[in-house]
């Protein structure tokens, strides 16, 4: 199995060697076993042994970048999200903030206009 060593010693990806080095003296500290009571133990055990095993690569710059090589490969590609542009008022929208009322797509904005526009035309109706 492979293991994100910066997820492990919790660092990003263009850490520099010191960062790593820091991070790694920290978790030992923190992951030591002996520190850990006795039911925790067998679970701080096999985390310090992660520790040591992710330190290992990334203090040595080819196996690091041989990780780094890996690691990209993994990685899902970014999914690509086009700007959305409001059939309503025309303005352009991230795509995690369009809203969909009726079967169409709106801004943000749009939408709670046609929300409360259609709430007060219940309201009115229901008045008649
Ligand atoms: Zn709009």
């Amino acid at each position: 199995m492979t293991q994100d060593h910066y997820k492990i010693l919790a660092i990003s990806a263009d850490a520099s060697p010191d960062e790593i080095t820091k991070a790694y003296r920290q978790k030992l500290r923190t992951w030591h076993p002996d520190l850990w009571p006795e039911h925790r133990k067998a679970y701080a055990t096999a985390h310090f042994k992660k520790i040591i095993q992710a330190f290992e690569v990334l203090s040595h710059p080819e196996q690091r970048a041989v990780f780094d090589q890996e690691r990209a490969a993994r990685m899902p590609a970014p999914v690509r999200q086009e700007p959305f542009i409001c059939p309503k008022c025309g303005g352009v929208t991230p795509a995690d903030k369009v809203r969909r009322l009726e079967g169409k797509q709106y801004c943000d904005l749009c939408f709670w206009k046609l929300v409360y526009e259609r709430r007060d035309q219940n309201e009115a109706d229901k008045r008649r």
